[in-house]
């Protein structure tokens, strides 16, 4: 209870300790602050990584921080209430099924060796497996681990990723969908995914897209996103682990196919780009907690986000 309402009171930092690391796309260890507020109005310090752009909390919690935060905090999101998933979480994980397995549709064929990292509760595995694919799911959660195998049937190894031991090779389509950004160690997850898949297998990876928005900045960070990627920064990470985009706008996206080339790092990938974090330091403004509230922000954000509840649990 009580990290419940550390993790929860506003105006508070988080319980937790964490370290400081070097940046994990490119080591270098200059960095220049980005936000200290996050959307919980708690004290969250995100910084730039000076040389490259890509964003991080600092200090950055440690893996079990991590999963302490996630028991304690993130219940309803992480793990059930009940034994089932609220229904507007149903509806947008099908919705997002729907899309990845729309944006992979020449891939999932009959007899493809399918990887969801970070299944969830299953949806996108189980279309991929209606359409005769070979499916497996990586699952940390338990609660949604269980509900993935009992409701669709599905194979899920529900454990950490770095516990995980998958034949190199092995498959021919993985899908990461907003997970990468949660982990503590983004590049090695790509790395074993690379390893993981057969040479010329395809990668659907997406994460946010951290580019600055109409939104105050700290509506955009929260404690569980531990890195913050703009297209820049998502496409060097990817080319680093020897993957190729297939789809052509990958360079304006942080949503895209990739597919795997090279077991090591592409030639002539551009990591570090000063501008990127002037960009971002110029416009991710600070702006203030109480002139948001007060000036009627707060309610409007907190109005879209009721409506968007009320569309995907009485309106579908
Ligand atoms: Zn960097």
């Amino acid at each position: 209870m009580l990290s419940f309402l550390q993790n929860n009171l506003p105006f508070f930092g988080y319980p937790y300790k964490g370290s400081h690391i070097p940046c994990n796309l490119c080591q270098s260890e200059r960095t220049v602050v980005i936000c200290s507020t996050d959307r919980r109005w708690k004290n969250l310090v995100t910084v730039a990584c000076a040389d490259c752009g890509l964003m991080r909390t600092d200090p950055m919690p440690t893996d079990p921080e991590l999963a302490q935060y996630y028991a304690s905090s993130y219940r309803f999101d992480y793990q059930l209430a009940g034994s089932k998933p609220p229904k507007f979480h149903l509806v947008r994980s099908a919705r997002d099924a729907n899309m990845r397995a729309k944006a992979l549709q020449p891939f999932l064929v009959a007899g493809a060796r399918v990887l969801d990292f970070g299944c969830g509760t299953g949806e996108f595995l189980k279309l991929a497996k209606d359409k005769g694919c070979n499916v497996t799911g990586i699952e940390p959660g338990e609660d949604y681990a269980k509900f993935a195998r009992e409701t669709y049937g599905l194979n899920v190894i529900n454990s950490p990723w770095q516990q995980v031991n998958l034949p190199a090779g092995g498959m021919d389509v993985i899908s990461c969908n907003q997970v990468l950004e949660h982990l503590r160690d983004p590049m090695a997850a790509i790395a074993a995914i690379n390893r993981w898949l057969k040479m010329d297998g395809v990668f659907y990876a997406s994460v946010p897209d951290m580019r600055p928005s109409k939104k105050p900045s700290f509506e955009r960070f929260h404690f569980a996103h531990v890195y913050g990627f703009i297209p820049e920064t998502f496409d060097a990470a990817l080319r680093l682990n020897g993957f190729e985009p297939i789809t052509a706008d990958a360079a304006q996206t942080t949503t895209a196919v990739y597919r795997k080339v090279s077991e090591t790092a592409l030639a002539g990938v551009q990591i570090r780009d000063p501008n990127r974090a002037r960009y971002l330091q110029d416009n991710f403004v600070d702006g203030s907690v109480a002139a948001y509230i007060f000036g009627g922000g707060y309610l409007k954000s907190a109005q879209r986000r009721f409506s968007k509840w009320y569309r995907d649990t009485f309106k579908v």
